[in-house]
């Protein structure tokens, strides 16, 4: 049989492809548009979020805003008000620095932006297909800041729309992603409602990390945090947060990791960590752990995968070893004032 010929595929069909590996769900859609709001100073963020995510998904800001001028290549890939050189890439501070995440939405979505900045004297708003704009941005009234709405994700990607789980369970994976940013970032308040319903998630400008665990994971937890603090200038990194003592004991291990400021899994510290408490805890029984590391920039890669959720440092056996000890000697100490019940 004679092989097809190569040819290279249309533009919007590579677009497309793209688009579906950095938004894969609702929640990773939602991810990258806080990052947004945070990366534009926003001190207030509203969410409001209809079928899990996959009817709508809007995000309300009070952030700088977006220059009306530049609404017509927000969404185009590869345009971003934050990146300019690639020397510059070791040393981003703001969460996004390859402006893909609108472009990725808009091929993927209808979505709909409203922003104003603190120098126009009204908002705009605009609508978007293909990281491109339908119509010009229309003047209306509005707050300083900015309103993306997503609708109908994946409406052009039945595969995708189909393979998602019920809208519960979607929403449940928004829950946790708005949870773990609104613990990390406590200076700034996070509102999560699905639409027309009460808030799930809810906390105030300016608050603490431990006062938005209680609230948000509740009153248990929060009796039982034992704060964490370590640093290490040989191996330059900071690790700050909160674990639960040996008298908290939970089915699922809740790990809200953050290195640089950004929400990461990492197995190894994963495993080790509940590793040290399996010594302390019942059988089947996990913590709650905060853990915000820092370490410096230069040597961590944050540019590995296309939802960078993975990010891979230097010295990472070593500084796992050094956060697991800390960590055990921290339970020793909690346990040794444990309070052991006894019958008389
Ligand atoms: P990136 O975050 O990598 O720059 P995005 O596609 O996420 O790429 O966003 C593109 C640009 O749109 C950003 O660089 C920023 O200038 C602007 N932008 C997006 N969301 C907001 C927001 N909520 N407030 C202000 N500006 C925003
Ligand atoms: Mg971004």
């Amino acid at each position: 049989m004679e092989p097809y010929p190569i040819k290279k595929l249309q533009q919007d069909v590579i677009n497309r492809i793209a688009a579906g590996e950095v938004i894969q769900r609702p929640a990773n859609a939602l991810k990258e548009l806080m990052e947004n709001s945070l990366d534009a100073k926003s001190t207030n963020i509203v969410i409001t979020v209809k079928n899990g995510g996959l009817k709508l998904l809007q995000i309300q800001d009070n952030g700088t805003g977006i220059r009306k001028d530049d609404f017509e290549i927000v969404c185009e890939r590869f345009t971003t008000s934050k990146l300019q050189e690639f020397e510059d890439l070791h040393k981003v501070c703001t969460y996004g620095f390859r402006g893909e995440a609108l472009a990725s939405i808009s091929h993927v979505a209808h979505l709909t932006i409203t922003s104003k900045t603190n120098k126009d004297v009204c908002a705009y708003q605009a609508e978007y297909s293909d990281g491109k704009l339908k119509a010009p941005p229309k003047p209306l009234a509005g707050n300083q800041g900015t309103i993306i709405a997503v609708e109908d994700l994946f409406y052009n990607m039945n595969v995708r729309r189909h393979a998602l789980r019920s809208p519960a369970e979607e929403y449940q994976k928004i829950s946790d992603v708005v949870s773990k940013y609104a613990v990390h970032n406590a200076n700034v308040g996070f509102t999560l409602k699905k639409h027309g319903c009460n808030c799930d998630v809810k906390t105030p400008i300016n608050s603490s990390h431990k006062e938005n665990i209680r609230m948000i994971y509740g009153n248990s937890i929060a009796q039982h945090l034992v704060d964490m603090n370590l640093s290490n200038d040989t191996l330059q990194f900071k690790c700050k947060g909160y674990i639960t003592s040996v008298n908290y004991s939970v089915k699922k291990f809740q790990f809200l990791l953050f290195i640089n400021n950004r929400l990461v899994d990492s197995q190894s510290l994963r495993k080790c960590i509940d590793a040290v408490y399996q010594t302390y805890l019942p059988k089947n029984g996990h913590p709650f752990i905060y853990l915000s590391l820092d370490l410096n920039p230069n040597n961590v890669d944050v540019n590995v995968h296309p939802t960078k959720h993975e990010v891979h440092f230097l010295n990472e056996n070593q500084i796992v070893e050094i956060i697991t000890n800390t960590l055990e000697g921290k339970l020793l100490e909690s346990s040794s004032s444990r309070i052991f019940y006894t019958q008389s």
